[in-house]
């Protein structure tokens, strides 16, 4: 199994390379040059196997045995996805919100550490670091940009491990108190947290410009763990399994599923999934009042917005008007020209847009990837989070409630619609509480948290100063 750039113009690298190195080295994202594909019989035999061992299947797809051995790969997900970090021992669980809209599910992928579903690639991708530095007898700069759960995620995933330091750049001001408490009251010393007076894309860009730095780069060993990290986009694919598995009893039956996105990095994991041969009907893009990727899906016309155009919303994990993983997709939809891809893109970086409404692909995109886009606001959020409560009494997170809201149109007879629980509600307890009147509980342990010194710098968003940063430790 070999990588290759969006872009075209980077040599092809193993699963290990581009673990540790992120972007391709011409500025493209990284991808499998063929698909594997899952059989029917496959899907058959995982349907009684437990998470890790899914994983284990899923991800030997794309690792080949001799760049990371079969043993290895079953040691470090059989360590990543336990009961005692997700749980729960079915790791993913699914659960009916039929009084809510018959047919709904939610699939909750938020009971690691971070109580948000970044912890389920990012579990994993602290191990794999952790094994290849060591293998290599090498050190990692981890470069990070977060909109709030990437940074805790891979925080609490690296931290106190071996060979690697962390430097993650958040948007000041942007975040939760929570999610604030959970990143800046790290102590540990190979943690670094840097607040950015902007928003995320601007944290994002300067991780970008660092990483296109090849010289500082190779000079002081970078590597990211954003959305853009194939391991990441691996490991979310057996999700996407587990939960077609948990909702189906015979590989004739469909399923779809409903996916609150910002940086199109967990739905491209499904898109993938579909792509390989899970039988999945639809799957929903939900976004919210910052809908750059339900503009594109509606119109053809993919158009970044400049961060003073960013909102502030009540899912502040989706405020991205830049979505870095949506080059991987538009690559698979124009049949991988690498050529064509690198022209937009080069329209991207100048700030400009691009309309590809015209093209036969874009008009067959609806049918040939079963994907759907809508945006959901605040209004709904607050609705949607209500009555789920009223009708289920259960509470969900402000993002969970973007999917719902969004797919509760598009639920068909007979096919289970599986909502993504991204983030668990105390972590977004504001909006959880204006919806409902209810406080989610703090248990004494985020209780605690909650009252910690906090341990960050805050900058103005400026590439040097980052760069300075990083080589003075
Ligand atoms: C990161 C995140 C999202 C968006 O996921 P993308 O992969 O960026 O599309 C949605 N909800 C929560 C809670 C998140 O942390």
């Amino acid at each position: 199994m070999k990588y290759i750039s969006t872009r075209g113009k980077s040599p092809v690298q193993s699963f290990s390379q581009v673990l540790l190195s992120g972007l391709g080295e011409d500025g493209g994202l990284m991808l499998p040059q063929t698909l594997p594909k899952i059989t029917a019989a496959e899907l058959s035999a995982w349907r009684a196997l437990p998470y890790h061992a899914l994983a284990h299947a899923v991800l030997s797809k794309f690792v080949a045995t001799d760049d990371i051995d079969s043993a290895t790969l079953a040691a470090l997900t059989a360590a990543s996805y336990t009961q005692e970090i997700f749980g729960t021992a079915e790791i993913t669980p699914l659960r009916a919100i039929d009084a809510y809209a018959s047919g709904m599910h939610i699939q909750a992928l938020s009971n690691g550490p971070t109580l948000a579903f970044k912890d389920m690639a990012m579990q994993l991708l602290g191990r794999l670091f952790e094994f290849e530095l060591g293998r290599r007898n090498a050190t990692l700069n981890v470069l990070g940009a977060t909109s709030g759960d990437t940074g805790s995620a891979a925080e609490y995933a690296m931290r106190g491990r071996k060979g690697v330091n962390v430097f993650m750049l958040s948007p000041a001001g942007r975040m939760s108190a929570f999610q604030r408490a959970q990143m800046y009251s790290l102590q540990d010393a190979n943690i670094h947290n840097i607040a950015v007076d902007g928003v995320f894309d601007d944290c994002q860009d300067i991780v970008k410009a660092v990483s296109n730095d090849l010289e500082f780069k190779r000079e002081h060993n970078i590597g990211t763990v954003n959305s853009i990290n194939w391991g990441r986009i691996s490991a979310q694919i057996v999700y996407y399994v587990r939960g077609y598995l948990a909702a189906t009893t015979s590989n004739a039956q469909k399923v779809s599923f409903a996916v609150p996105s910002g940086n199109f990095g967990n739905i491209l994991a499904g898109h993938i999934a579909r792509e390989m041969g899970v039988p999945i009907d639809t799957l929903v893009l939900a976004t919210n009042e910052n809908n750059v990727l339900a503009e594109f899906f509606n119109s053809g016309v993919y158009r970044p917005r400049p961060s003073k155009e960013t909102f502030a919303t009540s899912s502040p994990s989706m405020d991205i008007s830049k979505a870095s993983n949506f080059e991987r997709f538009v690559f698979h939809l124009f049949n991988a020209d690498a050529e064509r891809v690198a022209a937009m893109w080069r329209e991207v970086d100048q700030g400009r847009s691009f309309d590809v409404s015209l093209t036969p692909e874009f008009k067959g995109l609806r049918e040939r990837f079963g994907i759907v886009a809508g945006t959901s606001t605040h209004a709904h959020r607050l609705a949607t989070i209500r009555e789920v409560h009223e009708k289920t009494g259960g509470l969900i997170d402000t993002h969970t409630a973007d999917a719902v809201h969004v797919a509760r149109a598009l639920v068909k007879p007979g096919t289970p619609m599986i909502a993504l629980e991204t983030a668990l509600p105390v972590k977004f307890a504001e909006t959880v509480k204006e919806a409902t009147g209810i406080d989610p509980p703090l248990t004494a342990e985020q209780h605690a948290m909650m009252a910690l010194p906090l341990r960050v710098v805050q900058i103005s968003p400026d590439v040097e100063r980052v760069k300075a940063i990083i080589a003075n430790h």
